[in-house]
């Protein structure tokens, strides 16, 4: 997608480790403009596919996973980091945070993930593919199918694509990060 890809490129900053920070546009300050563009684009890009449900991770997934949600008239449903008390019949997984280098506990309720449910996954990056693993395993243990996943942005050196791919799931990335070597952005044409 053009108009974003010029924006990481005029905007993205790369910090040591292989993090690319776009929190000016994307996941802390968010330019609204820009979401509806990348919701029309996943939404044109996934548009064959019998999707019922969009699915997130909180919490920078939640924005574009509404902007989507909204356009296409579906429910928006979030993994949630925290066990809330209140969750009684809970689907539960692990996932390890790259940025935060930790292991999470996350959950979804068991009444808004279900075999009736065919999931459009939503997320604004794909590193390693730990969250998306972690979704998979959710949406196996409910029997949800998985139609697609979407990401604002690929690091295409962390292979979390690789994974996505041998496991057979459709998946698009709006722009793709080859490489951030010497903290500089290389995108793919
Ligand atoms: P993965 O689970 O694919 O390893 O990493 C994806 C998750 O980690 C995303 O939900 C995103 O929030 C965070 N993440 C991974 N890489 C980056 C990055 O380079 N920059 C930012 N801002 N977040 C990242």
């Amino acid at each position: 997608m053009e108009l974003l890809k010029a924006r990481i490129m005029q905007d993205g900053k790369c910090y040591p480790g292989g993090i690319l920070k776009v929190d000016s546009f994307i996941n802390h300050q968010m330019d609204s403009d820009l979401m509806m563009e990348i919701a029309k684009e996943f939404i044109r890009l996934f548009k064959d596919k019998p999707i019922n449900k969009v699915v997130t991770i909180e919490a920078s997934g939640i924005a574009p996973a509404i902007f989507v949600g909204y356009l296409m008239h579906l429910p928006v449903v979030f993994v949630k980091k925290k066990q809330p008390k209140t969750m009684d019949k809970m689907l539960a997984t692990t996932v390890h945070s790259f940025t935060k280098d930790r292991d999470y506990s996350v959950c979804i309720s068991a009444d808004y993930l279900t075999k009736d449910d065919h999931v459009l996954f939503i997320d604004d990056f794909l590193a390693y593919g730990n969250a998306a693993k972690g979704v998979i395993d959710l949406c196996q243990q409910a029997g949800a199918t998985i139609e697609g996943m979407g990401f604002i942005i690929e690091k295409a050196f962390q292979h979390g694509g690789d994974f996505l791919r041998s496991q057979g799931i459709s998946y698009q990335a709006l722009a793709t990060v080859e490489s951030l070597d010497n903290c500089e952005i290389k995108l793919r044409d």
